[in-house]
């Protein structure tokens, strides 16, 4: 027997689940298609990492009504001191600078999936298939036929909106014939939670060193994510040495502003590429998220970048609602490229800027470096548009980051 839904949105991922809980106050007939349980240890999306969510994010959260369960667990980020090795100092960029009280906030991701999850259940109008995995589609008339295992066996759902969210190599994408730019930074993120002798005072840290980024990330009181960023073909190196050989690294290169590094839990990598969907729509079809673009982590801004997505493509679906237009209408995802296309190209260049700069070994980015480090330091009008970016409160952006309503 097939299913029916008039939205499926492929990976119950940040991005995916956050769409579904945005879009199902409207009477849409959603379907979740998930092949990894939330609180699975080898969930990719929701694991331990300290994911950092900017006051554009926190906007959407709530009223997906998503906050009121993380913010708990939420630490602020009051400050964040960036460092770069040997060369310039280092510059304080402050959230009172510009009238607020954090820049932004700290969260577990698995308690991000706890909290979407939790929502999810709350609406009879979505369908949560978990284990699920799409193994294909077709096209035909304005509908598209899902083909997807489930642990009783394979089964077929139809819909008329098609949601890629299943990250960065996305099989919709890729069933969809859907072109991409990429790049290989050949950089490896190494997660790990740390506890420091001193107290993190909502303070991020980021220094740039020969060895690569290092980014702490505040979470409760002495303790903080450690994110190393470093070349790919030394990453396996950094693994299998002893947690006391790799702190005594992270020291050197960082220094004592955190007293000594007390403890550390078990490392995890993350490779660090680009990619981006040349087109992010075709008829029915719709990427978002990772699988839309995934970009380099060394701003903290992909998933604040795919749920400012998920506010935009809510609100093209809500307004076509409103005008009682079929929800697999182009007009939906023409007002959305046309909402989001900015914004998502704006972020694509900061990160990729900062990759080719701070990253890099170069004379001629080391400059570059110490020219965006003088420019934060002495221009308030730099230092207060790079805050409003990075806090994703740049440019023109949908209503649920404006604090309107849909
Ligand atoms: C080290 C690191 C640190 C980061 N820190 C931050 C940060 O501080 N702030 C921030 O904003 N962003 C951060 N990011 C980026 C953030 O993790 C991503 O932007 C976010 O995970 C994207 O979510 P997504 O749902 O699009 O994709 P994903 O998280 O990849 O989720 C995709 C989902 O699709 C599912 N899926 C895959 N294939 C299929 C299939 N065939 N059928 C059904 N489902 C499928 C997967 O199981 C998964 O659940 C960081 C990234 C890294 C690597």
């Amino acid at each position: 027997m097939p299913h029916d839904y008039d939205v499926v949105i492929v990976g119950a991922g940040m991005v995916g689940a956050s769409l579904a809980c945005a879009i199902a106050p409207t009477n849409l007939s959603i379907a979740l298609i998930e092949p990894v349980l939330f609180n699975d240890d080898q969930q990719p999306s929701y694991d331990d990492r300290g994911i950092s969510l900017s006051p554009s994010s926190k906007r959407i959260l709530e009223h997906i009504g998503i906050w009121q369960s993380i913010y708990p667990n939420a630490t602020p980020i009051k400050k964040i001191h960036i460092s770069n090795q040997k060369k310039f100092g280092f510059t304080h960029l402050a959230a009172s600078e510009i009238g607020l009280t954090e820049l932004g906030h700290v969260v577990i991701a698995r308690s991000l999936g706890n909290a979407l999850h939790k929502k999810i259940k709350q609406y009879k109008n979505i369908k949560l298939f978990c284990p699920a995995e799409l193994n294909n589609f077709v096209k035909h008339n304005s509908n598209i036929s899902l083909q997807v295992m489930l642990p009783e066996g394979n089964s077929t759902i139809n819909t008329k909106l098609l949601v890629g969210a299943d990250g960065s190599h996305s099989l919709v994408r890729k069933l969809a014939g859907i072109k991409t730019k990429e790049h290989n930074f050949e950089q490896t993120a190494i997660v790990a939670n740390v506890t420091t002798q001193k107290p993190n005072q909502f303070t991020a840290y980021e220094r740039f060193t020969p060895h690569g980024p290092i980014a702490f990330l505040p979470v409760e009181g002495n303790r903080f994510v450690l994110i190393f960023t470093v070349d790919t073909h030394k990453a396996s190196s950094y693994l299998s040495m002893s947690d006391n050989k790799y702190l005594e690294i992270i020291e050197n290169e960082f220094g004592r502003r955190l007293g000594k590094i007390q403890e550390i839990g078990k490392r995890h990598t993350y490779p660090i590429f680009f990619i981006e969907a040349v087109n992010q729509f075709q008829e029915n079809l719709i990427l978002l998220g990772n699988a839309a673009h995934t970009i380099h982590p060394n701003a903290a801004q992909g998933f604040n970048l795919g749920l400012r997505d998920v506010a935009g493509l809510a609100e093209c679906i809500y307004s076509a609602q409103e005008k009682k237009q079929p929800i697999n209408d182009m007009d939906i995802f023409n007002k959305y490229i046309e909402l989001r296309h900015s914004d998502q190209q704006r972020i694509i260049k900061l990160t990729n800027s900062i990759a080719s700069s701070f990253y890099n070994t170069s004379l001629l980015s080391a400059s570059l470096a110490n020219t965006i480090m003088l420019l934060l330091d002495f221009i308030p009008e730099f230092r207060s548009l790079f805050l409003k970016r990075a806090m994703g409160l740049a440019g023109y952006q949908p209503r649920l980051v404006r604090g309107l309503q849909l």
